[in-house]
């Protein structure tokens, strides 16, 4: 990789090794916001004492800061010394709902709240990254937007932020590029693992009431018996999937929740069906959720009765642009060494709602690994337990990372 551009003011530019080095020299002011944020965890799209944080680490640092208005998004910009285009880095900073059990010294003090899927590492290293870059202005052409966003597990948040103006916060650059970094205890400590394409499923909810007629259970031709029915569905979805699906654009359907009846011996009148379905393409999506409708309401009309089709539209796909994944290999390769650049073979089939922002502009997510010391990936609790630990020692190479893609983007 060429380090920043020539001519500038600002003498010698960065060179990855000098960021890295300052990166971790920062390192403990990186934790130490991490460790706070854990122990205060917020969940869903107001996170008043979280924002407050991010507010006043932004203070200190040479950027305009804006509060969200429908949230408590924060948007930071920081200006370059001389003109150029926008790039934005996104952290995500809510919690969820689970009761933490992590046993960590700064594990969560609010119950029934935990940062399980280490948002709170995600500010601190946007936040570390917002340093290095503020300390380097003058190597900057354009502005960098750090995107600090809640609501990430199932509110939308990302959407709330676009629908505000998040690419137009530099009103005469809009973002032309974003990278954002995701923290997860499944890949080795240290790495960096991204790939082309498709990177996260698109996550719709549906529900399917099948409507047929209460009865007595010994008498069953009198009424007509939606729990059959309902079971028919749920093997017609699986063929559905199987016989209709490409397996080189896959989809996954799930029926995780089945509800029918008070009693033995009375026939019910409803059966509720409710799953998600998961897709790797835009055009995947739509024909598996028209095709669960068709499919549900369909077996229901050959029984004479009616499905009643419900979408809960959940995430789109989270597509990385090649030609960003393949700057993100390289520039860790150049970083982190070779080892920790690492080309995912497939994607993972959770969603993620930094997909509305690369749909609006190229750019790309990556994980950093943070596997536990003493574990294997894969058999460290996972993102989402109420068990999981992240490593923190790979933190500084995130916030590295973070600001070396702005570093590049923004080279002139
Ligand atoms: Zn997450």
């Amino acid at each position: 990789m060429t380090s920043a551009g020539v001519g500038q003011t600002g003498g010698m530019a960065t060179s990855p090794a000098d960021l890295l080095a300052a990166a971790y020299a920062d390192a403990d002011r990186t934790i130490d916001m991490r460790r706070r944020l854990h122990r205060r965890p917020e969940i869903g799209l107001h996170l008043p004492e979280t924002q407050k944080r991010v507010l006043e680490a932004f203070a200190d640092l040479p950027v305009d800061v804006t509060a969200g208005s429908s949230t408590s998004s924060v948007v930071a910009v920081l200006r370059g010394a001389r003109p150029g285009p926008t790039y934005l880095l996104r952290g995500d900073m809510d919690a969820l709902p689970v009761q933490e059990a992590s046993g960590l010294p700064f594990a969560s003090e609010i119950d029934g709240a935990m940062h399980a899927c280490g948002h709170d590492t995600h500010v601190a290293m946007l936040l570390g990254a917002a340093r290095l870059l503020a300390g380097r202005r003058e190597e900057l052409a354009g502005q960098v937007v750090f995107m600090v966003q809640p609501g990430e597990e199932g509110f939308h948040g990302a959407r709330y932020m676009l629908e505000e103006g998040l690419l137009e916060a530099v009103p005469e650059a809009p973002v032309s590029g974003a990278f954002a970094l995701h923290i997860s205890s499944s890949f080795a400590s240290g790495t960096i693992n991204v790939r082309p394409g498709p990177m996260m499923a698109a996550a719709d909810q549906w529900m399917v009431t099948v409507r047929g007629r209460g009865g007595h259970a010994s008498m069953p031709h009198t009424a007509n018996d939606p729990v059959p029915v309902a079971a028919e569905i749920i093997l017609a979805l699986q063929t559905m999937v199987t016989r209709r699906v490409d397996l080189f654009d896959p989809a996954v359907v799930t029926v995780a929740h089945l509800e029918a009846g008070t009693t033995d011996n009375v026939i019910p009148d409803t059966a509720l069906l409710h799953g998600t379905i998961r897709t790797l393409s835009a055009e995947r999506r739509a024909a598996v959720l028209a095709a669960v409708e068709r499919v549900a309401t369909n077996v229901a009309a050959a029984h004479e009765m009616t499905a009643d089709f419900t979408r809960i539209e959940g995430y789109p796909v989270t597509v990385n642009d090649p030609g960003v994944a393949a700057q993100v290999l390289e520039t860790t390769a150049a970083l982190l060494g070779q080892k920790a650049s690492c080309l995912m073979t497939a994607p993972l089939m959770g969603a993620e709602d930094f997909s509305y922002v690369l749909e609006r502009v190229p750019g790309a997510m990556a994980f950093l690994g943070a596997c536990p010391p003493g574990l294997e990936p894969g058999e460290a609790p996972a993102n989402h337990s109420n068990l999981v630990v992240f490593d923190e020692e790979p933190l500084p190479a995130g916030v590295a990372l973070y600001a070396w893609m702005a570093l590049q983007a923004l080279a002139g």
